[in-house]
């Protein structure tokens, strides 16, 4: 049996939850019992199908989840009716429940794990590489009746409770007089992770998500100040202090996004930037992006070279298993998730559904051949965009690369991303299935030679450097327990 992140998770909140009930404050003792627990769990006990290394990612990553939350809990940065609330939002999300059940036995394969919708265009700040091209000029949303059918079929039809709201600012959607804590207050058994620039988190705006407890926010951060705001505007890091001390105030639990470039690479993994944004600011957690050459004045340069983000994976694994640190890097953490997430794939994936109501493969894929509203005129459901040909074709590749391989002949998960690791791949499939281009960026990357050829050479480069660590460090790595204070 494969022990999924999911199960992990599980196991993690479960054994939290458990010391909770028991002891209300949890000890370092009890904590170093349920890491135990989790080794066994997650290491010994499961006859697992992926390489060595693999679990162990999943182990450490687990460890720092479980010491992130007691520690948020004991410093009181989540509040006890936030906790009461999430309680039963966590059952529901990690439970197998009857309808992920009927999904899996009428279709053959488990459900996707979530959702991401961008419900606005829109937004109060301008970016410099913003992958999404937003503004304050544009008015693209969907219907706010739109978003609580598609995420009533994601629970209904796939019994899935977790949706990621992403944009575009969330904060700045309104339509019908809603906004997005009014949606997310419409389904009590659903954890949604917001990711927001921050700037719009008042006292108020933060008493409202205390209220429903089932929001948190991931606050966008380039590095400290400085960074910040040459990217973001200036004034902006000032904000995003202040919507973090409101959201301290009431016990919300928030994280970082962070996005990594060329510039900020090494500020975004040092330990000087966990020790203020989690020690000081009080971040539970922090998501690492990787710049994409998408969006807005998209340029190569200004990715992360694989030099750089081998630089990065030896970092964040310090940070995560020597500090207990919990933050996941989505190209660098690839093996949390076994590879690549997008296009629905089964069991640990989703896909993404814009402001026009355009669904893409991922977030990071601006191209598209279905279209929400159009499913719904024509009397479909969510489902249907899983059996369309384009996504079909990044499945099949999810396939050949890992889930149809033994595990000592799976390609690497350090290298796994469709768009960026595996760019030429993912232009032919684009252009077999006539997927349309999201925005003029987007044509022009997928028309650009010049762009084909250095994303083709980074992802020969980004081979060249992974390959030995891959090997070495997942799929020979002998695993053995030890314990970092
Ligand atoms: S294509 Fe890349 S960014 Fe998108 S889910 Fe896959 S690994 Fe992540």
């Amino acid at each position: 049996m494969k022990l999924s992140i999911k199960e992990i998770e599980r196991e993690v909140l479960l054994i939290l939850l458990a010391n909770l009930v028991k002891i209300k404050i949890i000890r370092q003792i009890g904590i170093k019992v349920a890491e135990k627990k989790l080794w066994k769990k997650i290491i010994e006990d499961t006859k697992y199908n992926y390489p060595a290394g693999v679990q162990e990612d999943k182990y450490y990553f687990a460890v720092a989840y479980l010491n992130a939350l007691a520690r948020g809990i004991k410093k009181g940065l989540i509040s006890e009716k936030v906790l009461t609330n999430l309680a039963p939002v966590i059952d529901k999300i990690y439970a197998n429940n009857d309808k992920e059940i009927a999904f899996e036995e009428s279709h053959g394969f488990k459900a996707p794990q979530f959702l991401t919708i961008s419900p606005t265009k829109a937004c109060n700040l301008k970016c410099k590489g913003c992958y999404a091209s937003s503004s304050d000029f544009t008015r693209n949303k969907l219907d706010y009746g739109l978003i609580i059918k598609i995420i009533t079929e994601q629970r209904e039809l796939w019994g899935r409770h977790f949706t990621v709201i992403s944009g575009g600012e969330p904060f700045v959607y309104r339509d019908n007089g809603k906004d997005i804590i009014d949606l997310a207050a419409e389904f009590p058994d659903h954890l949604f992770l917001v990711y927001t620039n921050g700037t719009l988190i008042s006292k108020k705006v933060a008493a409202r998500l205390a209220d429903i407890g089932n929001i948190t926010p991931a606050i966008s951060v380039e590095g400290f100040e400085r960074e910040t705001d040459e990217r973001r505007g200036e004034g902006t890091f000032k904000k995003i202090l202040a919507a973090m001390e409101n959201l301290r105030e009431v016990g919300v639990p928030f994280g970082l996004s962070v996005t990594a470039t060329r510039n900020n690479y090494k500020t975004v993994v040092s330990d000087e930037f966990y020790e203020y944004f989690m020690d000081q600011q009080g971040a539970i957690y922090a998501w690492i992006f990787h710049y994409m050459p998408i969006g807005r004045s998209f340029t190569v340069d200004l990715m992360p070279t694989p030099e750089e983000r081998l630089y990065m994976w030896m970092r964040e694994r310090e940070l995560v298993r020597e500090q207990k640190r919990l933050l996941a890097d989505f190209w660098n953490g690839g093996p949390l998730s076994n590879g690549c997430i997008c296009s629905g794939r089964p069991r640990t994936g989703y896909f993404h559904i814009d402001w026009n109501g355009n669904i893409m493969p991922c977030v990071f894929i601006p191209y598209y051949t279905h279209n929400i509203k159009n499913i719904y005129q024509s009397g479909d459901n969510l489902n249907s965009i899983l059996s369309c040909p384009f996504y079909d074709d990044l499945r099949k590749w999810h396939h050949s690369y890992i889930d149809g391989r033994p595990p000592e002949k799976m390609g690497n998960m350090l290298a796994e991303c469709a768009i960026r690791d595996h760019n030429p791949m993912l232009k032919r499939i684009v252009q077999k299935n006539g997927a349309h281009s999201e925005d003029e960026a987007a044509t022009q990357a997928i028309s650009d030679p010049e762009y084909a050829k250095r994303m083709r050479q980074y992802g020969r480069r980004l081979k060249q450097i992974m390959d030995p660590i891959w090997e070495t460090y997942y799929q020979k790595r002998k695993l053995v327990y030890k314990e970092y204070n």
